[in-house]
């Protein structure tokens, strides 16, 4: 891909280039205070979401396009950029009758190719920078595949945005920052901008520190960062949404370490190992923590520790799953029964008890 720069004139080169803004555009004075406080610290472009795709109905779906003309003002009373996020044909062609400098596509609609289409379509022959978020689920084809899309129609100009992946079970994070995937895009696509959205993946305030810096350290470009005038009275994502006060403090702490060009994809290599190695042992921790569990299923039930059938089976199963998936058998065999052994003496642990 023959990309180019998504820098616009007299935004700093230095990484990470900083986009900040509200969740959502509530009100002109919330736009305004919110893009002043920004602008005072140093902030060049300014987010705000026009159309919000919110999970369920009954909340706040976005001011609409009667939000643009505020942005409008930004731009021209504080001289800063604006960014929006689109989802429709009419989105982009709203946006650009109201000369907003940068597009982004939501994770929702990056999950879904007609739209990603259709915006490609209403972009076709245009020159603005677009941004694309990762799609909801952790599919880099589909990621890769909405970039293309874009690209295909011509904007040269594209980022990608890493927001971290929804899951069942949400514990510290409110998106998995699974961070082998955007690792991934970058050594599959390495003249690609990649700009960390901390807000998202983290869903909470405390988290939006740690996970810049992280982000920093995993050498992304940039970071988007959700930051209101009022974070507890927003009128959506109020939980991890930071003040400008904030949001410069978190900015002025980060380490930006320099990147090493000669090992670079190397590293990236070696960083995908260590993510996909500290998978495998919560998987493992999981599922020690489910076999005691059934452990003591079979201590209240007065039933044997070793159940060969349901081993046989077990073993057979993901013997031949491993060969499917280009794995030697034997080896799968040796982990599964180091496993199987570890849980055996585990549950030997609460039958003493
Ligand atoms: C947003 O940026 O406010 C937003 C809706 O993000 P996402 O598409 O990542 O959920
Ligand atoms: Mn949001």
């Amino acid at each position: 891909m023959e990309l180019e720069s998504i820098l616009l004139p007299g935004v700093d080169a230095k990484r990470p280039l900083i986009i900040a803004g509200p969740c959502s555009a509530e009100t002109e004075e919330q736009v305004m205070e919110t893009a002043r406080k920004l602008h005072a610290r140093g902030i060049k472009i300014f987010r705000a979401g026009i159309w919000k795709p919110r999970t369920k109905p009954g909340g706040f779906e976005g001011i609409g396009a009667e939000g643009l003309p505020w942005l409008q003002r930004v731009q021209s009373e504080l001289g800063m950029y604006t960014a929006v996020e689109v989802a429709t044909a009419k989105h982009v062609r709203d946006c650009l009758a109201h000369n907003v400098d940068m597009l982004w596509i939501g994770a929702r609609t990056s999950a879904n190719p007609f739209a990603v289409q259709e915006i490609a379509d209403a972009l076709e022959g245009l020159d603005i920078p677009v941004l694309i978020k990762n799609p909801v689920n952790p599919d880099l084809d589909l990621w890769i595949g909405a970039v293309q899309r874009i690209y295909n129609a011509g904007i040269r100009r594209i980022g990608a945005i890493h927001r971290g992946f929804s899951s069942f079970d949400k514990k510290i994070y409110r998106n998995l920052p699974q961070w082998h995937i955007p690792i991934e895009l970058h050594r599959q696509l390495p003249n690609l901008p990649i700009i960390c959205d901390p807000s998202h993946i983290g869903g909470r305030r405390e988290l939006i520190g740690p996970l810049c810096q992280q982000a920093m350290d995993l050498n992304f470009d940039g970071l988007i960062v959700e930051s209101h005038c009022n974070p507890d009275k927003a009128w959506s994502d109020a939980s991890q949404q930071v003040t400008p006060e904030v949001l410069d403090f978190i900015l002025n702490t980060l380490v930006i370490r320099d990147t090493n060009q000669t090992t670079e994809s190397l590293s990236a290599l070696r960083r995908q190992i260590d993510e996909l190695d500290n998978s495998l042992l919560e998987l493992l921790a999981r599922r020690m923590r489910i076999s005691q569990e059934i452990g003591q299923y079979k201590k209240e039930h007065n039933m044997p520790i070793l159940q060969s059938q349901r081993y046989d089976e077990i073993l057979q199963n993901r013997i031949s799953q491993a060969v499917s998936m280009d794995m030697d058998g034997e080896f799968m065999k040796t982990v599964l029964v180091a496993i199987h052994e570890e849980s055996v003496r585990h549950q030997q642990e609460i039958m003493k008890r």
